[in-house]
């Protein structure tokens, strides 16, 4: 047996060698930062500051302005994957809060290493995260079931992302912390003209004297004089287009800063100010704003805002010089209107700016064109949303698999309560299991990927000395259910609730082999005495992946590669070949020798084997004739749990309840049969069994 120790221990000391990813070092972020780097977290950028301040960041520059920050979720928050161990992930963050992007330079996540497609999904999940406002809420992002059976490792990679990103930003903008959302007044983005029409923070809209026409035929206005006359049914009549001013970052683009904080000086303190502006022959002036007479009102133009309208007076105006260059001052005309800071205009809600058509006719006439807006959230401070904890959000995401978790238990339970029913009947009792088995290996194991395994005994035992929270217990929770149930059900009934009915990669092996045996492939089992030998190479094998893996000898968890559930359940075959072909070699060994794996080699079938020592409940019924003289259930056992004494070994039986449907067979269990032949029944040939 140490030889095989000695073996086992040096293959995984090499595909440790192998395998072993750069594990995260915290500290010198800018040695991390490769271009490669930092094409994802900030593309574009044109220089880099130093690592400084606290917590840790450099800056990135856009000339000499600061336009964002690069930081280490290692460096900062630490936070722990599915390993129980630090990652790495490098992201950026905007100075309006955004996420620039991500990157993980490092981890120890076991449903990833070594797995170049969920490699790629999680580089892809994260990169996507480039736009997510750090306070909260998102948009286009995926969610964490992207990165396909490491929702846990992506999901506390986002998180973290998220915190850290926070954490710098709020270090670095003392005093924006906001309670409700806010207008942005003082970041600056420059953008263009067609990129501020783009993200919408001005938009217009064109009006045909057709549209005129049309407007006014349908509010019944026949014969109306309007202050400009109408031209052909295409010909424009007038373009205008608004935006609110007062953002530096949309004031600033379109009058230039210097100008913005001129125009801001004029205006009375804490007003709002939106732009409009016009092309046509109809404009949003009018005649009347500057007479005294007419109260120095605009008339061709208001704000509405819910059930509010604004009107505008020769006060509220600042004309902006236009008829030259691009942009606002290629218009024809543009003026600014200060809405006051007590005037009730919430510049954060939409708002709809109506100009008004007007004439006279039998009575005055005017026509509003409405030209809807809303500031986009990229000039708005939101409040920081309270962070939802990483295990609430995903139980709260499993909601579906969780109640059909449920359901597949409460069945399963019912199958152990009324075993001695269902054992009755050989065909109900194939039915109920292969319909049993098909759902784990179907829906829990390939579509849910709930495949309990050693990896999460060892998370789990890692969890206390890592100093975690219960959120990390907590954070996959079809897994919690399952290790649940089965640790209740090893301590009350056996290792053979889990190993014989909720282990996917056990249930695709039992399905193979009763496959091939239906097609007629020869079986071979080996003697008894090396049977019971070949028995403990599950015992040594949970032994030797929990020490070396906990002793860190084995710091990356190669060795629970002697599992194949990565591979076959978790990953559906999408591996590199070898380890396809490893997984795909144990399938085979199993269809010629009943579960071969699960017999002699499975570290996790061995630990609960060693807990069934526990088990409190007997539920297989036996016989005294059992083992002595009939050895009926001894044969009918697939896995061959049962001793020539006829005494059943728990720790290897699979609670498959075969030998149960023999014991109530009364045409074969030669007790019954031969009470059934002295209630006058016909004696059965299976009698004969009993010597065998
Ligand atoms: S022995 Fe291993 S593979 Fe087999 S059923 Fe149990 S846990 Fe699954
Ligand atoms: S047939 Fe074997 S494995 Fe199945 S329940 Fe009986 S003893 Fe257990």
């Amino acid at each position: 047996m140490s030889f095989m120790l000695r073996c086992f221990s040096c293959v995984v000391l090499l595909l440790a060698s192998l395998t072993a990813p750069a594990l995260a070092e915290k500290g010198k972020l800018r040695e991390r930062l490769t271009p490669a780097v930092m094409a994802i977290v900030y593309p574009g950028a044109e220089r880099l500051g130093l690592e400084e301040g606290s917590p840790p960041a450099i800056a990135v520059y856009q000339g000499d302005k600061v336009v964002a920050y690069v930081f280490s979720t290692l460096d900062i928050v630490a936070a722990v994957g599915y390993s129980a161990t630090p990652f790495d992930v490098i992201g950026g963050v905007d100075l309006n809060g955004r996420i620039t992007g991500a990157k993980v330079i490092a981890h120890n996540e076991p449903y990833i290493l070594n797995d170049k497609r969920r490699e790629q999904l999680l580089d892809t999940f994260l990169a996507r995260e480039a736009g997510r406002p750090a306070r909260g809420g998102s948009s286009g992002m995926l969610s964490p079931d992207f990165v396909a059976s490491a929702t846990i490792s992506a999901r506390a990679m986002r998180a973290a992302v998220v915190e850290t990103a926070r954490l710098v930003l709020r270090a670095r903008s003392a005093g924006e912390a906001v309670t409700v959302p806010t207008l942005d007044t003082e970041s600056f983005n420059r953008m263009s003209w067609q990129e501020l029409f783009a993200a919408g923070a001005m938009v217009r809209r064109r009006v045909t004297s057709g549209e005129v026409a049309a407007a006014l035929a349908k509010a019944g206005i026949s014969a109306a004089a309007l202050d400009v006359p109408l031209g052909k049914a295409d010909d424009l009549y007038v373009e205008f287009m608004t935006g609110l001013f007062t953002p530096r970052s949309i004031g600033g683009s379109l009058v230039g800063l210097q100008n913005f904080e001129e125009y801001k000086q004029r205006m009375p303190a804490g007003a709002w100010a939106i732009i409009v502006a016009s092309n046509g022959p109809y404009d949003f002036l009018g005649t009347k704003y500057f007479r005294e007479a007419e109260g120095r009102r605009f008339d061709r133009l208001r704000v509405v805002q819910d059930s509010r309208t604004f009107d505008f007076v020769q006060a509220d105006f600042q004309r902006i010089g236009t008829g030259r260059g691009e942009g606002i001052r290629g218009q024809q005309d543009a003026a600014l209107f200060t809405l006051a800071a007590n005037s009730g205009f919430d510049p954060v809600q939409p708002w709809r700016l109506e100009l008004l058509v007007n004439g006279s006719g039998s009575a005055s006439v005017s026509i509003p064109f409405g030209l809807d807006y809303k500031i986009p959230n990229a000039h708005v401070l939101l409040p920081d949303q309270p962070t939802v904890a990483a295990w609430v959000e995903a139980w709260r995401d499993s909601r579906l698999n969780v109640a059909l978790l449920t359901l597949l238990l409460s069945v399963l339970t019912l199958i152990f309560v009324f075993q001695g029913i269902l054992s009755r009947s050989r065909l109900a009792h194939r039915l109920v299991r292969n319909g049993f088995l098909v759902v784990v290996v179907l829906w829990l194991g390939w579509t849910a990927g709930a495949q309990l395994s050693i990896v999460n005994v060892i998370s789990y035992l890692r969890g206390p000395f890592a100093g975690v929270d219960i959120g990390f217990y907590l954070a996959e929770p079809l897994i919690v259910i399952v290790a649940v149930y089965t640790l209740l059900s090893v301590l009350l009934i056996g290792r053979g609730v889990f190993c014989g009915w909720l282990c996917p990669f056990g249930a695709l092996q039992e399905l193979l082999g009763q496959l091939s045996r239906w097609l007629g492939v020869p079986q071979w089992n080996p003697s008894p005495a090396l049977e019971r030998r070949l028995w403990l190479g599950k015992y040594v094998a949970a032994a030797a992946v929990l020490v070396l893996v906990l002793t860190s000898i084995d710091p990356t968890g190669a060795s629970t590669e002697i599992e194949p559930f990565k591979t076959a359940i978790t990953s559906k075959f999408t591996r590199a070949w070898p380890y396809v072909l490893y997984a795909g070699a144990l399938l085979a060994f199993g269809l010629f020798s009943e579960r071969a794996y699960c017999r002699f080699l499975c570290p996790l079938g061995g630990l609960l084997a060693a807990l069934d020592r526990l088990h409190l409940i007997n539920l297989l019924k036996r016989r005294p004739e059992c083992g002595n003289p009939c050895h009926l259930c001894e044969r009918s056992c697939p896995v061959r749990a049962i001793e020539p004494t006829g005494k059943i070994v728990t720790a290897e039986c699979f609670q498959c309840l075969d030998c149960q449907v023999e014991y109530y067979d009364d045409a074969r269990c030669p007790p019954l049969a031969r009470a059934a032949k002295l209630r006058g029944g016909v004696a059965p040939t299976a009698v004969t069994v009993e010597n065998a």
